[in-house]
């Protein structure tokens, strides 16, 4: 079995192409533009890097962008101020606090100053919340990034066995609370596994969908797959390359030649995953905007 490769980067721009014609409607209707602000705390290169291409990505769409870069020697009571004074802007709809933030910052209470309204990343413990009971305001962008890849590919969660390895709070947890629920393109029976399992491959064999996010290469391989299953790789790790120009290269944590030979479908790494996690970043940026100054 050679496996079809799920182009996420093609998915990802023809929701980026949708958003174009959402967001230049609004401007042509003169409704309010769509804005999302990413604060950045250091000078971290990797953070640096994912939020410019945030930026890039919501100005590619017509949407306006910001990037507030905050001295790592920032305190808690510092951090929380910029976050509110952005709450109480009525031309933000989208807040993002790019992680990991330094170690002295108390993460979780930085990332619960942000409003229901403009937390775009859903990450709060109020976002959380409301995604828990069914209810969510804007749903997390990896993980409902998966699940638009999912959808789009025309691969059915509903009574389909979804095995998640990794129970992260950026992706695994919610995600298996996503899957789980009632709902279109949901009511999957979700396996969520971590490292306490004693042989992994007892669980990732048994799953018609089988989706890791553990962020250690070659965290799957052929044998711990099912013949005919789809596998979805959120990994992104960089190894060392002699033959690029660069010295490294980009990859998941599945072992994706190995795979291909025995799942029906998988996405590669790059060019799976990421692009639909800037993707439904900005269509919850959008959603916010018509929440917050109507349609
Ligand atoms: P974390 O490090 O926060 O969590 C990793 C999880 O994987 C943990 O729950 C850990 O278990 C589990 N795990 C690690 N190794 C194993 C193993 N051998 N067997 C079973 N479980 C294992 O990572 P994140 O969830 O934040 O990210 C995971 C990967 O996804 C990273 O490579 C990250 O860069 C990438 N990522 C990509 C995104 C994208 O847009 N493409 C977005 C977000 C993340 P335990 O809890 O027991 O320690």
């Amino acid at each position: 079995m050679s496996a079809e490769i799920i182009d996420g980067r093609a998915i990802a721009n023809d929701i980026l192409d949708e958003l174009r014609v959402r967001v230049t409607d609004r401007r042509d209707r003169g409704k309010s533009v769509p804005k999302l602000v990413a604060v950045v705390v250091g000078e971290d290169p990797a953070s640096r890097t994912y939020v410019r291409n945030k930026s890039q990505s919501a100005s590619d769409v017509g949407m306006d962008s910001d990037v507030i870069v905050v001295p790592e020697s920032t305190n808690n009571s510092n951090l929380k101020d910029i976050l509110q004074d952005l709450n109480n802007r009525s031309d933000v709809h989208g807040i993002i606090l790019q992680l990991p933030i330094p170690s002295h910052l108390d993460e979780v209470a930085a990332i619960s100053t942000i409003c229901l309204e403009k937390d775009v990343d859903g990450l709060t413990d109020a976002s959380l919340g409301r995604l828990t009971r069914g209810d969510p305001v804007h749903s997390p962008a990896t993980p409902a990034g998966i699940i638009e890849i999912l959808k789009r590919s025309k691969i059915s969660t509903v009574g389909s066995h979804v095995v998640i390895v990794g129970r992260s709070m950026l992706v695994g947890r919610p995600l298996s609370i996503m899957l789980s629920q009632r709902g279109s393109g949901l009511n999957a029976i979700v396996t969520l596994v971590h490292t306490g399992a004693h042989s992994l491959g007892d669980f990732t064999r048994v799953a018609d969908i089988l989706i890791v996010a553990t962020g250690q290469v070659n965290t799957i391989t052929a044998d711990l797959v099912s013949t005919g299953a789809t596998v979805i790789d959120v990994g992104t790790n960089w190894i060392s390359d002699s033959t690029r120009k660069s010295g490294r290269r980009l990859v998941g944590d599945v072992d994706f030649n190995g795979v291909q030979t025995v799942a029906s479908a998988v996405t590669p790494v790059p060019g799976g995953v990421g692009p639909m996690t800037v993707a439904m970043l900005l269509s919850n940026t959008l959603s916010a905007a018509v929440m917050l100054d109507g349609e």
